[in-house]
């Protein structure tokens, strides 16, 4: 099977032949059918998300499973799943109060790039290297076996492509704006970063009825895009005081009531807290460098009682909030398939991450036959 791997950070991917392990009692095999292509992928391969490697990227994708262990109970052999980055217990403090995304079992499991059931590695590359897998699933890959319960099934009518965005960028960006802000009717919100992840929070504050809804982007593309998907307005970011400043123009003079940062840059983590009103709240989505930094107004805690809130993979719950996305699709509710932006084969992985890192392009999506 065709397998898209880092071996070395800061080098181009490597499509390699890589040769599936034994299938666990509690894993699935999966044959991939779609996957998309993640800025948190290109980070591993910067170094920016310094995993263990060689690694298997992709962490979105669906397809169809195609071999199941003996233990296995929550899916079955030709079942349609989408696969989950995030896993959880069930039964630590944070899956008890309903917070499973900090579910630190399912955490630690994701960043081993190992599977969760036993913690070793099921696929080998043509030398006989263990092959690590992106959130323990690796979808940029022909097939791949993993946990099941990574797997989450969805109904047979659904295209592979549009569910398998369901598994990163839709599911982060609507559940950060449903879940974690909790954006209310009204209100008024600035989503910085328009891509895979920032369109979404853009069409999800539209379905909660947020009256004014700002893009911010450096490209007119995304902005244009963004007004799609239910921006009401839209900012080219060539100057952050001008920014600020059309913002405050936009909100009667006061600010937003929300800004989400999501791009994962420190920089724009302050933009976004220049751009909120008194009592606003900052939702950081953006998977940010290891070891860098912000600098906020400290002098304003004591005078704007902002909130700033951390946010990890949009604060959902997969195995819930996946299947609500799946169903929204077939109601017409949710746009997955505008989304796309490019499609591309495998071999050519460093294009598309070229494409999207020049800001061309929302989604980049791999299709398998
Ligand atoms: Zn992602
Ligand atoms: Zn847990």
């Amino acid at each position: 099977m065709k397998a898209a791997v880092v071996y070395e950070f800061g080098t181009p991917i490597q499509v390699v032949d890589a040769t599936p392990g034994a299938v666990g009692p509690h894993d699935v095999r999966v044959q991939v059918r779609a996957s998309g292509l993640c800025h948190s992928d290109v980070a591993v391969q910067t170094g920016e998300l310094p995993f263990p490697l060689p690694m298997v990227l992709g962490h979105e994708g669906a397809g169809v499973v195609v071999e199941a262990g003996d233990a296995v109970t929550t899916c079955a052999v030709g079942d349609h799943v989408v696969l989950s980055a995030l896993i959880h217990c069930g039964q630590c403090t944070n899956c008890l109060k309903g917070r499973p995304n900090l579910c630190m079992w399912g955490l630690e499991t994701i960043f081993s790039g190992t599977n969760a059931n036993d913690r070793a590695l099921r696929a080998t590359d043509p030398e006989g290297n263990g092959l690590y897998q992106f959130a323990s699933i690796g979808t940029l890959a022909e097939e791949l076996i993993c946990s099941e319960k990574h797997a989450v099934p969805i109904p047979d009518d659904v295209p592979f492509e549009a569910a398998a965005l369901t598994g990163c960028g839709v599911l982060t960006g609507v559940s950060a704006v449903f879940n974690r802000a909790g954006v209310q009717p009204g209100s008024s919100v600035v989503v910085i970063g328009c891509g895979g992840v920032g369109l979404n929070v853009v069409q999800a504050t539209a379905m909660a009825n947020a009256a004014t809804i700002i893009a911010v982007d450096l490209h007119d593309a995304k902005l244009a895009m963004a007004r799609e998907f239910g921006a009401t307005h839209t900012i080219r970011n060539d100057d952050a005081e001008a920014t600020v400043a059309q913002v405050f123009d936009l909100t009667g003079g006061e600010g937003a009531n929300y800004a989400f940062e999501v791009v994962g840059v420190p920089p724009l983590v302050r933009l976004a807290w220049d751009c909120l009103r008194v009592d606003g709240t900052l939702v950081a989505i953006g998977v940010h460098p290891a070891g860098s930094t912000v600098a906020l107004p400290a002098e304003q805690f004591a005078t704007t009682e902002k909130t700033l809130m951390s946010c990890l993979y949009g604060t959902s719950r997969p195995t819930k909030d996946i299947p609500m996305l799946v169903d929204m699709f077939r109601q017409d509710r949710i746009r997955l398939n505008e989304l796309v932006t490019h499609h591309f084969a495998l071999e050519d992985i460093n294009d598309a991450v070229a494409k999207m890192e020049n800001g061309r392009d929302a989604r980049g999506v791999v299709l398998f036959d």
